[in-house]
């Protein structure tokens, strides 16, 4: 069944939050163990194929990006297309997402710019649920995955996602190199993580600050609420001691505090696999930060490692090209497709459906590294990949037959 409600977006308000940083240049990591290796011909067989992600930059209109200061520079946009095009390597979905790219002016309450924040972003929510192909019911799936479970695109031609950049900063890398000056920050790791929050990183949960200039709750101070029809992201949340964040009371003091407990954890199947068998913890620190708690990785567990795009706090002078398994693995949980690729396939000569199988290898050298973790292994097959790389993270690349030429 169809249940429309009023359209209205969710942001991750404090996307990331810049650090003060003297981290080298770029420094790549060992991996720590070599990655099972999946069945990756099992599973892809009923692959639609690599996901089609749109980018529509400052588009002007209602609820489109409203205020812009200027135009999207023309290396900043390719940025952030090759963010879409990492994820467009992981996802499989068979629906298109629309994503509007506003290059904006965020502003403090006093008018001044807010130059602490990068970006923020979400999904369009509320508007279909119980949709035919929900596997949950009465729970509110971003629409960019809605669209994947229903297979139909459930909002037509309205975009799936708004995502804004913060054009006031001076300090943005926007070259997709990989290779990020220390008092810099990388755009391509920056909307990375920003397009994460619209495909399922944002949940309906918040704490009452009993401020009346904006009020969450029940307008009580350290009360904790959820909405009516709950995120998906809400279903999976527990505390570390098995007590499911939606099972609290609602609009209670008790779950206020389990809210600030620093005790919360992401509990799916996938994502405990990916994690060593433990549920991932969230970010849920002793003071409730908008927008930051409860929707992020905890910044203190995945600080360091492969899974640390997905944490509130970025640092300059780093790139994170790719999600983590982690991150991957919660994604799976809340009903994306997603492969395995801790190996992925490439073949130049491949015309037809990508998804990094062995049946329906990427055709881009460019694709192959995208989609892999770190430690992963990218397989080709033999010919020329007319294509500069650089490689921001450590893997191997193969060549299963003959001769790989890579380079211009
Ligand atoms: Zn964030």
């Amino acid at each position: 069944m169809l249940v429309r409600r009023s359209f209205l977006l969710l942001y991750c308000l404090v996307a990331l939050l810049a650090l003060a940083s003297g981290s080298p240049i770029f420094a790549q990591r060992t991996p720590s163990s070599a990655l099972p290796l999946p069945d990756v011909t099992g599973s892809e067989i009923a692959a639609p194929t690599v996901q089609i992600i749109r980018l529509d930059f400052n588009p002007t209109g209602s609820g489109r990006c409203e205020v812009t200061l200027t135009p999207w520079p023309e290396q900043a946009k390719q940025a952030v297309e090759r963010a879409a095009a990492i994820w467009s390597t992981l996802l499989n979905g068979s629906q298109p997402i629309v994503i509007d790219v506003c290059w904006s002016t965020f502003l403090n309450q006093d008018g001044t710019p807010n130059l602490g924040l990068l970006a923020n972003c979400g999904s369009r929510t509320g508007a279909f649920v119980n949709f035919p192909g929900a596997p949950l019911a009465d729970t509110d799936y971003p629409l960019p995955l809605a669209n994947q479970l229903g297979n139909t695109d459930l909002n037509g031609s309205d975009p799936e996602m708004q995502c804004r950049f913060n054009a006031s900063r001076t300090d943005w890398h926007t070259s997709v190199d990989g290779i990020v000056p220390a008092d810099q920050f990388d755009l391509v790791t920056v909307a990375l993580h920003e397009i994460g929050h619209g495909l399922g990183f944002e949940g309906s949960l918040t704490w009452d600050d009993g401020d009346d200039s904006e009020i969450e709750c029940n307008n009580t101070l350290g009360v904790g609420c959820y909405a009516q029809i709950p995120a998906v992201y809400d279903r999976f949340v527990q505390t570390t001691r098995g007590k499911g964040i939606l099972t609290f009371e609602n609009n209670s003091t008790a779950l206020g505090d389990a809210l600030i407990g620093d005790a919360l954890v992401f509990e799916g199947v996938n994502a405990k696999v990916a994690n060593n068998g433990i549920a991932p913890r969230l970010h849920a620190p002793t003071s409730w930060r908008m927008g930051s708690s409860y929707v992020h990785l905890r910044e203190d567990t995945f600080q360091e490692g492969d899974n640390r795009l997905m944490t509130p706090n970025t640092e300059s002078g780093i790139a994170i090209h790719h999600p983590g398994v982690v991150a991957l693995g919660m994604l799976k949980d809340m009903g994306w497709e997603i492969y395995d690729l801790s190996r992925a396939y490439v073949d130049a000569g491949n015309s037809g459906m990508e998804n990094g199988g062995v049946l329906h290898p990427f055709n881009t050298a460019l694709e192959g590294i995208s989609a892999v973790p770190a430690g992963g292994r990218v397989l080709f097959f033999a010919g020329d990949y007319h294509e500069n790389l650089t490689i921001s993270r450590p893997m191997r690349l193969e060549s299963i037959q003959g001769i790989v030429r890579i380079g211009r």
